[in-house]
């Protein structure tokens, strides 16, 4: 069994206005069991609301820009997200990649500017359905975090949090069989210590994400890989996001 505290964090995507996070935010916070680290990737507009909603729970933001200031608009900055108190940031979701332009070389980016202003990246990385089935996931997956890692330190490895969301499984229902989870985020353990060492290794945080739920959240945990998830669609509502506490806690 690894050493490591689980992390589960909800991505609520483009969901929830400021009142309805604060709301979601301030039932759950009743209800958070010890032991484990819990959390949601928020909208920019509902961060200090859920914040302020908060004292257990860890409140992320889904995006940041990588540059500290500037002529980018829409974008939001580290600083930014500093100055709200917000010391967690999800990148390279496979949805900013598909829509918004992300890469890997982005990605990197964005994890050194997060490093270097406090806040910790829950960076992810994942195949599409052609490369499963292409059988090119471990290649993928090794490349991707090849670059998304580059240049980091071993202290900031330690603090990581990847999340390995095969894009197959993301909002599909399809989840990834506990065999197919377990074996990449082995192989995703092993990209880290190919590139930071041992120590980095054991130390950083690995998610499986892709229609996690409350009836197979337990079976990802009890992989020795598998650090916690990363979950959208059943973490809007407040009976299944309980009821992932309730199987986690368990
Ligand atoms: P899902 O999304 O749980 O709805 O599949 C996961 C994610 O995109 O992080």
């Amino acid at each position: 069994m690894s050493k490591r505290t689980p992390i589960i964090i909800g991505n609520w995507k483009m969901n929830k206005t400021d009142g309805e996070a604060k709301e979601f935010v301030a039932a759950i916070e009743k209800a958070v069991p010890e032991g484990a680290d819990f959390g949601f990737g928020v909208p920019f507009t509902a961060l200090s609301a859920s914040l302020s909603a908060s004292k257990k729970l860890i409140i992320a933001a889904q995006n940041c820009h990588y540059e500290d200031s500037g002529a980018y608009t829409g974008e939001i900055s580290a600083d930014m997200l500093l100055a709200l108190g917000i010391k967690w940031c999800i990148i390279g979701h496979s949805e900013r990649r598909q829509y918004f332009g992300d890469s890997d070389e982005t990605v990197n980016k964005k994890a050194k500017k997060l490093f270097e202003k406090g806040l910790t990246p829950i960076l992810c990385c994942g195949e599409t359905l052609e490369q499963f089935e292409a059988g090119e996931t471990e290649a993928v997956v090794r490349g991707q975090l090849a670059i998304c890692l580059k240049d980091l330190s071993v202290d900031q490895i330690k603090k990581l949090v990847i999340a390995y969301e095969p894009i197959w499984a993301i909002g599909t229902g399809r989840n990834a069989t506990r065999e197919i989870a377990s074996s990449t985020c082995a192989l995703v353990r092993d990209q880290v210590k190919v590139m930071f060492g041992e120590e980095a290794a054991a130390a950083v945080r690995i998610q499986y994400g892709g229609s996690v739920k409350p009836e197979n959240i337990a079976e990802y945990l009890g992989e020795p890989d598998i650090d916690g998830a990363l979950i959208g669609g059943a973490s809007l509502k407040l009976d299944s996001f309980t009821a992932i506490m309730e199987a986690v806690k368990a």
